[in-house]
């Protein structure tokens, strides 16, 4: 049911599935359904059992029906969000870029390390399905087996397969030589696994190394440069939370915010909107509200915890080098 699952996330809730429980914006828990457990949280109990048989996507209300949760179906997304940390994590916007940026697709052949907690694995893996192939490496012998085990448990144990090798001392196995479509590096000095990814990536594949420091990045960026990858690209990914809010309008805003007399003043105006939103198409957009009265659509950047996780870099191995 785990391949049907995955086919159509509105199936019912079987015992045994993986269950995302929603109980809010910023509070998700994964949970393994099964026939006599119990979810315990601040709005009451649940039993498992009721949820047995609920399409994917339903509320389940709790045994004194003092609250509610949604039983969500996975998806590499909730789960980098749910996942256990054994590691420090590659997120939803990195993760986006680095998927979309090796050109992955149905069928192709990735190579990664280290594997950490599996998060980006995860996403690999939903990218080159059915029939790809993601080989992931983790030298931690420990993180190596979690994330073997969790992967079966999440059904893509066909899809991923996880090693214990240390890969800035011994490079990939040679049996990979010529066979990835893309390769993926998180690790501390990934400069040391260039020669070895230059052998493994085919003509025309895609390679990327995240690394938090550009000292990493310059290291790695010349190394590709001696082994035959070309198109290099480092990119840094910031999310910017932006608070939308309606505010009224001040009757000296109303008539700064009339349309433009002049090339000067529209100038003018566009400065003003883009000290109150932080960036082009930010500013104040006018509305009228239900009494008649004008209110101002307002985007403000909100400071927010997560600022600089690391840079990417892309690099192309060329058709012809020896
Ligand atoms: N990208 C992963 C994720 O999204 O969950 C996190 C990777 S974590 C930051 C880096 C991992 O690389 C750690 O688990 C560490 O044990 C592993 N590692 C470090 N050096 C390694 C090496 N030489 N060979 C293989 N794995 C290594």
């Amino acid at each position: 049911h785990k391949a049907e699952s995955a086919a159509n996330p509105c199936r019912p809730i079987a015992d045994g599935d993986l269950v995302i429980v929603y109980e809010g914006f910023d509070s998700m828990k994964a949970v393994r359904v099964s026939a006599n457990g119990n979810y315990n949280n601040k709005y009451g109990s649940f039993a498992h059992k009721e949820w047995i048989g609920k399409p994917f996507g339903s509320r389940a209300v709790s045994r004194k029906g003092s609250g509610w949760v949604l039983l969500l179906a996975p998806t590499p997304e909730l789960w980098t969000a749910v996942l256990r940390h054994r590691t420090q994590i590659l997120y939803a916007a990195d993760i986006a870029m680095v998927v979309a940026f090796l050109e992955l697709r149905p069928g192709a052949v990735v190579l990664e390390s280290g594997t950490g907690s599996g998060s980006l694995t995860t996403s690999l893996a939903r990218a080159v399905a059915p029939h790809g192939k993601v080989w992931t490496f983790e030298f931690h012998e420990q993180r190596a087996q979690l994330a073997a085990e969790e992967f079966k448990a999440n059904g893509l144990g066909e899809l991923v397969t996880v090693a214990q090798r240390d890969i800035e001392a011994s490079g990939f196995p040679e049996e990979l030589h010529g066979q990835a479509d893309a390769l993926f590096l998180d690790l501390p000095k990934p400069y040391m696994v260039v020669p070895s990814a230059a052998r493994c990536v085919r003509p025309d594949g895609m390679f990327c190394s995240f690394s938090p420091c550009i000292e990493q990045v310059q290291r790695t960026c010349q190394e590709l440069n001696a082994h035959g990858f070309r198109d290099m690209r480092t990119m840094e990914v910031l999310l910017r939370q932006l608070e939308v809010s309606r505010q009224a309008l001040a009757t000296d805003l109303e008539s700064s915010m009339a349309p433009p007399q002049s090339k000067k003043q529209a100038r003018r105006q566009e400065a003003a909107g883009n000290a109150g939103g932080g960036g082009g198409g930010n500013g104040p957009k006018r509305q009228k509200a239900a009494d008649g009265s004008a209110v101002a659509v307002v985007a403000k950047p909100v400071p927010f915890g997560r600022g600089h996780t690391g840079y990417l870099t892309f690099a192309r191995r060329v058709v012809e080098f020896s």
